[in-house]
């Protein structure tokens, strides 16, 4: 048996030696035996995790690392916050699983959620509980709009993620996945995805050159435009798996109205950007929109535990009883966490907090951006990425990727994501401190800085094309 090495002090990144160190490439050696190789983050990432804490992270071997995977975006209040701990602990002794009975805590926990929603949304919308996963509430979702407009084609866009079951992944744009499995949902229509990242400006401020809401409105509108009338019209307002590009405010309203005349539902995946992730709770605040259906998962559960719910107009309520069911939509530990992250989300002004260190990251990494083999750095509230750019003859997944194994080695976990995985990605916990953050940056800029200079050539053209 694996015996774990002794603790280290937990007061900053503390990585000794190479990586992975003995007892990690021991289990790391034996799950590759037992596992399935569609397995992921530790291909990357080659730790075995031993033990978190707030902003940290230490593996078997002792290193210690400043955490800004964060479960994916699910830890929204750090490892092991003690007071979410505590809640669980209380009820833990109390009752574990309720199926989708009625419990204390399941209701603290809805009207928790109900109450974080802007305006009067929270009375006008009711909750759905999931099986406790992103994907499962998104198809959750999609049969919902199905059911209550009686119709079959759904609007998804280019650069999306929605999950890895087989409706999701037919409403995701990543095509190597789909690939390999034959017939995935059907009736799916990808339109391009509107942000100030990937195109430029229209000749009205705020408008895009490429008019995306207007190609939809035109294939949605003209008698000949080839797709009847869709159940859903579904979008990221911050697309993370797709490297953290924030759709442009204009088109996310030209979107609402649009799905308005039409009667569409508008139904946003905040599985990734919601509790609290890019500042508001949900990112559609900063939008000034109101969609007709809300997906949230991830942050919900506040320690990881597992919940995912949709919140939707309660006119869209057309379904059956068992309309859709699933043995874990009851998971109590999950509720108990889950409410007493809202109750430290207001009594400690995280959203404000977010705001702030999204702030300073993008001070902090301002100087990335003077890079010729930085493309963009750019994000909302705690969701940053760094898009590098091919320069050099270099392709800038391979350079995205070498960056991710330099600040891992310096003691900070981040994540890829984006086409060609190129973009390095930022998820810290949304209570990260100011001093947590100027160290994760400072890592951060060694190592992109790092990877550039020695092999770079400048570029013929002088300017960056994105392969969109
Ligand atoms: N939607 C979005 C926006 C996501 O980022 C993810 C996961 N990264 C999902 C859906 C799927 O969630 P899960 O992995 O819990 O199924």
């Amino acid at each position: 048996m694996t015996t774990f090495a002794q603790p280290r002090p937990w007061t900053g990144p503390h990585v000794a030696g190479e990586l992975p160190g003995p007892l990690s490439a021991e289990l790391l050696a034996r799950q590759d035996r037992r596992e399935s190789s569609a397995r992921t983050y530790p291909r990357h990432l080659p730790i075995a995790l031993a033990e978190g804490r707030g902003s940290f992270v230490k593996d078997v071997d002792g290193n210690v690392f400043i955490d800004f995977l964060m479960g994916a975006g699910v830890l929204s209040l750090g490892h092991n916050h003690p007071e979410l701990v505590a809640a669980v602990h209380r009820q833990l002794d109390l009752l574990t699983h309720g199926l989708d009975f009625p419990t204390p805590v399941k209701d603290e926990f809805t009207a928790a959620q109900l109450a974080m929603l802007p305006g009067d949304l929270g009375r006008r919308m009711k909750a759905h509980f999931c099986g406790p996963t992103g994907a499962n509430a998104v198809e959750a979702a999609i049969k919902l709009c199905k059911t209550a407009t009686g119709r079959g084609e759904v609007v998804s866009f280019r650069g999306g993620f929605h999950g890895s079951t087989h409706a999701a992944m037919a409403l995701s744009g990543l095509v190597a996945a789909k690939e390999p499995v034959r017939n995935t949902m059907p009736g799916v229509h990808f339109f391009p995805y509107c942000s100030p990242s990937r195109c430029p400006d229209g000749p009205v401020p705020g408008s895009c050159a490429w008019d995306c809401a207007g190609q939809l409105e035109r294939a949605l509108t003209d008698e000949l435009g080839g797709i009847a009338r869709p159940a859903a019209v579904l979008l990221e307002l911050v697309q993370g798996e797709g490297g953290v590009v924030p759709a442009r405010p204009e088109f996310v309203r030209r979107l609402r109205a649009l799905t308005r005349a039409l009667d569409v539902p508008l139904v946003v995946d905040e599985v990734q950007t919601g509790g609290g992730r890019t500042g508001t709770w949900f990112a559609f605040e900063q939008y000034g929109i109101e969609p007709d259906v809300v997906v949230a998962s991830k942050a919900l559960g506040g320690l990881g535990l597992p919940v995912a719910l949709i919140l939707y107009d309660a006119r869209l309520d057309t379904w059956a009883p068992g309309a859709h069911i699933g043995t874990f939509r009851g998971n109590q530990l999950a509720f108990a966490a889950g409410t007493e992250a809202v109750r430290v989300v207001r009594r400690d002004g995280v959203l404000e907090n977010v705001r702030r260190r999204g702030r300073q990251i993008d001070g902090l990494l301002a100087p990335l951006a003077g890079l010729p083999w930085v493309r963009e750095v750019r994000g909302r509230g705690l969701m940053w990425g760094v898009e590098l750019a091919d320069a050099g003859g270099r392709p800038a997944g391979e350079r995205a990727a070498e960056v991710q194994a330099r600040a891992l080695r310096g003691g900070l976990i981040v994540e890829r994501g984006g086409r060609d995985d190129r973009v390095v990605r930022l998820l810290p916990p949304l209570n990260v401190t100011a001093d947590v953050v100027e160290d994760a940056c400072a890592l951060l800029l060694r190592a992109v800085t790092e990877c550039g200079p020695d092999r770079f050539v400048p570029p013929v053209s002088g300017r960056y094309r994105p392969g969109t």
